[in-house]
């Protein structure tokens, strides 16, 4: 998978406070991919209301899990514009603000603007979005519930923030799982997801909010390892293959020293 990226992110304030986590992820990457900058081609998301992005580009809100940084109008149109380019090429967005708990009228959870489900949005497909991020993405869930376009799966950590995810109904299939699962339980519960999900709906593209949040020790840890990523990248194109869908990805958490290893596992592992 090509990755895209824009220098530009290295000055922005980070997610969490973790401003090195995308830094060292492009030094370890660059020696393994090549890169591709996005272009702007969308200045108003489609997936958000009028007041919410007014809001952020006035810099009027405040959410103490969402700091209204300097520039973060630009900063998260180039990482919603990157997830778009993923969408156009089947590559990974490597950018941030992550989008996931940006939902139609609220930011949160350190998103602003939803950048997967713009991209999907955009796109017209049908899709299928696969959330792993270690949280539960109530945005991107608010924005598709009872969208007939998309079915959203979001296997999570729980309890932990944001407390939502706890239930399923119609499109959205959320899979609370314990603290420290482990890989066996995860790749279990990944599958008969997949399973129900391709019972229920026939999609034509993947979207992956690629969270990494869910290694060893970190923020949402289901103790997964290096290897449970690629393991995790080739159920999907495997997915793929099955059901002839196109594949793209979008960075969310994931705020480890060894972030750019475990993307590299997981975007090397689908187009290998
Ligand atoms: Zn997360």
């Amino acid at each position: 998978m090509k990755l895209i990226f824009d220098e530009k992110v290295l000055d922005y304030q980070g997610t969490l406070g973790f401003k090195q986590r995308l830094i060292c992820a492009y030094e370890f990457l660059k020696h393994h991919h090549s890169f591709i900058k996005p272009e702007i081609k969308i200045t108003e998301p489609l997936v958000h209301t009028r007041e919410l992005i007014k809001k952020v580009k006035e810099r009027n809100f405040f959410n103490p899990d969402s700091p209204a940084y300097e520039n973060i109008y630009n900063y998260a149109i180039l990482a919603l514009n990157s997830a778009i380019k993923a969408q156009e090429i089947q590559g990974f967005s490597l950018l941030e603000p992550p989008g996931h708990h940006a939902g139609k009228n609220f930011l949160g959870g350190f998103c602003y603007f939803n950048n997967i489900a713009e991209a999907v949005k955009q796109s017209n497909l049908k899709t299928l979005i696969m959330d792993i991020d270690g949280h539960h993405g109530n945005g991107t869930q608010d924005i598709f519930e009872n969208d007939p376009d998309v079915f959203y799966i979001s296997l999570h950590r729980s309890p932990l923030y944001p407390g939502t995810g706890l239930n399923s109904k119609n499109n959205i299939l959320n899979l609370p799982l314990p603290a420290d699962c482990g890989e066996r339980i995860y790749l279990e519960t990944l599958q008969k997801a997949i399973k129900k999900a391709q019972g229920n709906f026939k999609f034509k593209q993947i979207a992956i909010s690629a969270g990494f949040d869910t290694y060893q020790g970190d923020l949402a840890s289901l103790n997964l390892t290096k290897d449970s990523y690629r393991k995790i990248g080739k159920i999907i194109k495997k997915l793929s293959q099955k059901t002839n869908s196109r594949v793209f990805a979008v960075l969310e958490g994931g705020y480890t020293t060894n972030l750019g290893e475990l993307i590299h596992e997981f975007t090397s592992s689908i187009s290998e």
